[in-house]
Parts: C-alpha cells; sequence; structure tokens
C-alpha cells in the first residue's frame, strides 16, 4: 500500500467513529522532522513526548514518514503521497517545521498539507508559562484559544495579478454587470467567506470550549465594513451556537439582559468584537477573552500577536484540525540559519506535542509536559532565546529536552 515506507508493527490505529476518536494505549503516530530545525526540536520532542506517555501507562509507537528536503531525496517530491496516506490513515501526526521551496512543485507544503487533509481549523493555545520573558506586565492573565479558518477568506488563493488577461475580465465584468468600476492597474483577490466553513469552525470551537470548561467564545470579525463576509461569519457563528449549542451558551446580550451581568455556573457566552478592537483588548483587558473564534487572515495577525505576549515564537505550539483528524506543529518555521546546531528552543514543537496527547485525550501528560517545561525554564535552564533577553543557565536543544524529561520524572 506505501511506497517507500513501512507501518510499525507493533502498536493500533486510532479509529474515528461518531464523531469521536478512539485511542488505543499504544497508537501509532506518523511524525517527519521536515526541514532545518526540525532535526533538532523534532526529536528533543519525542524524547519528551515519550517520557509523558510512559508516565500515565501508554505507549506511542511512531511512524517515520518524509516531506521537505528528506522526501525530495528519497522520492524526488519535497510531498509524498505516501507521506498524506499515512497522515490520513492513522489520524493524528507530529510536524516539523517545512521549507517553502522557491520556485516550481507546490506554493507551499504547509498549506497543501492542510487542503489535502481539510484541516480546515488553526488551532493556537496560547497561555503564558513562567520564567519565559514577555512584553506585557502581566503575561500569566494571557490563557486564550484561538481557532482560526483556514480554508478560505483572501487566503483561498484566488488572486490575479493586475496585469492578467482574468484580471481584466474580472474589471470589465464588473463595470458592464455592475457599473463598478475598478482601476485598470488594480490586481484582484477573491474573499470567500462560507456560512459551511464559518459554522463547522465556530462548531469546533464552542465544541472545544464546552468539553474544557471554558466561560465564552469570541468572534472576530471586520463586519462593520466587510458586512457579507466577516460580518456574515459573526452572524453564522450566533447562529450556530443558538440551534446547535442553545443550552449550553447565552448571547453578551443576554447575560446582562437576564442575568444582570452574571455568568450563570456552566453557560458558555457567546460574544463578537471587531478585529482592530480585540487587538487592543486582549492587552488591555486580556482576562475578558478565552476562546477566539476567527477567520483566516484576522486569526493569523491576531495569533502571532497574540504569541507575542508570552514569549513569542520558540514557545508557542500550534495545531491543524479536521474532523477526526489533527496535525500537530509549532508556529515557528524551519529556521534554517540554526539548523543542525543543537541551538534552537523546542519548546514550541514540545508543546504542539502537549497539545497532540490532549487531542488524543491523554489530558494529564499533556499536563505534566508543560508543568517540566515550566519548571525547567523557570529554573533558570534556557536555550539560546531566553537566554538573550534574561540570562540563565545556557543549554543546547538536547540538553534542554533532557532536562524537561528530568523533570518530568520527578511529577
Ligand atoms: P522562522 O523559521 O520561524 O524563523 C524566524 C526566527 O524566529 C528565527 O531566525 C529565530 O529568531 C526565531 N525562531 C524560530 N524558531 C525558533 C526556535 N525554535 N527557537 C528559538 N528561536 C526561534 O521564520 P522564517 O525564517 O521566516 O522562515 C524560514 C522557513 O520556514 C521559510 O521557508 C518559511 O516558509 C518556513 N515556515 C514554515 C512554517 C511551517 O512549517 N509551519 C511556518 C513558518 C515558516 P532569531 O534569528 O532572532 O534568533
Amino acid at each position: 500500500m506505501y511506497q517507500k515506507i513501512r507501518p510499525p508493527e507493533e502498536g493500533e490505529k486510532i479509529r474515528y467513529e461518531d464523531g469521536k476518536l478512539l485511542v488505543p494505549r499504544n497508537p501509532i503516530i506518523p511524525y517527519f522532522e521536515g526541514d532545518g530545525i526540525g532535526k533538532d526540536v523534532v526529536p528533543a520532542a519525542i524524547r519528551v513526548l515519550d517520557a509523558a506517555a510512559e508516565a500515565i501507562g501508554k505507549e506511542i509507537v511512531w511512524f517515520k514518514v518524509y516531506a521537505g528536503e528528506d522526501a525530495y531525496k528519497l522520492y524526488g517530491n519535497y510531498l509524498p503521497e505516501d507521506t498524506l496516506k499515512a497522515i490520513l490513515e492513522y489520524r493524528v501526526a507530529l510536524k516539523g517545521p517545512l521549507t517553502t521551496p522557491v520556485g516550481g512543485g507546490y506554493r507551499s507544503l504547509n498549506v497543501t498539507i492542510r487542503q489535502v487533509l481539510d484541516l480546515y481549523a488553526n488551532v493556537r493555545p496560547i497561555y503564558y508559562l513562567k520564567g519565559v520573558p514577555s512584553p506585557v506586565k502581566n503575561p500569566e492573565k494571557v490563557n486564550f484559544v484561538l481557532f482560526r479558518e483556514s480554508t478560505e477568506d483572501v487566503y483561498a488563493g484566488i488572486e490575479f495579478s493586475y496585469k492578467s488577461e482574468e484580471a481584466k475580465k474580472i474589471r470589465d465584468f464588473f463595470k458592464k454587470e455592475f457599473g463598478i468600476s475598478i482601476r485598470d492597474d488594480a490586481g484582484i483577490g477573491v474573499k470567500p467567506i462560507s456560512e459551511f466553513a464559518t459554522k463547522r469552525l465556530v462548531r469546533m470551537a464552542i465544541k472545544y470550549a464546552i468539553e474544557n470548561g471554558r466561560s465564552s467564545v469570541t468572534l472576530v470579525h471586520k463586519g462593520n465594513i466587510m458586512k457579507y463576509t466577516e460580518g456574515a461569519f459573526r452572524d453564522w457563528g450566533y447562529e450556530v451556537a443558538k440551534e446547535e449549542f442553545g443550552e449550553y451558551c447565552i448571547t453578551e446580550d443576554e447575560l446582562y439582559e437576564n442575568y444582570g451581568g452574571r455568568q450563570p455556573k456552566g453557560k458558555i457566552v457567546i460574544k463578537d468584537r471587531i478585529a482592530d478592537n480585540m487587538f487592543q483588548q486582549i492587552l488591555t483587558r486580556t482576562e475578558e477573552y478565552d476562546v477566539i473564534a476567527l477567520p483566516n487572515l484576522n486569526g493569523d495577525y491576531l495569533s502571532d500577536a497574540a504569541a507575542a505576549m508570552v514569549g513569542g515564537l520558540g514557545v508557542a505550539p500550534g495545531s491543524n484540525i479536521g474532523d477526526g483528524i489533527g496535525v500537530f506543529e509549532p508556529i515557528h518555521g524551519s529556521a534554517p540559519k540554526y539548523a543542525g546546531q543543537n541551538k534552537v528552543n523546542p519548546t514550541a514543537q514540545i508543546l504542539s506535542g502537549a497539545l497532540m496527547l490532549e487531542y488524543l485525550g491523554w489530558k494529564k501528560a499533556s499536563e505534566l509536559i508543560k508543568k517540566a517545561v515550566e519548571m525547567t525554564i523557570s529554573s533558570g535552564i534556557v536555550t539560546y532565546d531566553i537566554h538573550r533577553l534574561s540570562g540563565g543557565k545556557l543549554v543546547g536543544t538536547k540538553e534542554f529536552a533532557d532536562a524537561v524529561v528530568d523533570n518530568l520524572k520527578t511529577l
């Protein structure tokens, strides 16, 4: 069935039935290191994940697959069918960063993976770890989980150069059919936002909020300006909350009208904020935000801004989730200048792995990892990125992971 890889003989497959993941004690999990610093951080993360799984009596059976430069050497292709097939078949995968090859081939391997596997939500928890230098005064107030739609919006890739035949045809069509003038030297991009994609994203965010005892879901949009795309995102978001989760959700208006502004136990407040306001709100009223659902472009901007509040790229985990399928990866890229130097911070990759364990339902293992990472950093054992901001004992990628494993074993 596979061309150049062979699944491990041990371990069992994760299954997905009736909207639920069924995870065995010893799941087979495909992973690839990817490019650049992926070779440093992925092996480091795997050691920590193995220790966390063992601590709760489980075992991950890793299945090595290939993407990026490694895949090119083996298959003559940066993203072989084998890899996509393995992720589809085994459902949950750990991913290292991929360099986007310049010229030829795919537009971006990362975008291709998300599209082919229909990983429609980019999910990023953003929380503070003690000891990490932060540019804000009270980083411990940050505890967001962002759900960014990742198949639509101006990122859908429907774009035409100002001088293309297509752009000319579109400009002519608008003039003729709608009497709308667009300058002759304007490039054209299309911003599709659908009810289907919005509702499945917001549905995932609300379900997460319910399952994890979160207090609110905020819909972030520019509906005041873009009424039928961003405004519709907000309206469809409220619709899903009301129609599918009515017993769990109340709107912010209802909170004040019916409950005097006091959030009743067990209810999640659904609110919405205009995107530009939201950028200042996360700084000035940090504690009022919890789960946040956004269209693609707003999500891209806000997630990096929010990640910066708690220490930035080296520590920010992420994931790409579809229905019963998830690929877990740090926010950062392959940072080629540091590749193979045992230098960079593996925290983001390790915490992406912790997020993966949470997705498997191994919450305790995930918590152990977070605690062990926090213990390590707050005891002053740090990689270069944190060291240059706050000093401490400078260690390499591998030594940092060793310290995390040692700390984890004490918990
Ligand atoms: P990057 O790889 O994220 O690196 C930018 C800078 O962030 C680094 O130079 C470094 O800062 C810091 N950094 C990143 N990871 C770190 C870590 N683990 N520990 C400490 N510091 C870290 O972004 P880029 O240089 O723009 O992109 C490089 C390649 O990665 C590109 O081909 C891009 O397309 C790709 N990329 C892939 C993904 C993905 O696979 N999901 C995501 C983003 C980018 P200092 O130089 O200040 O030390």
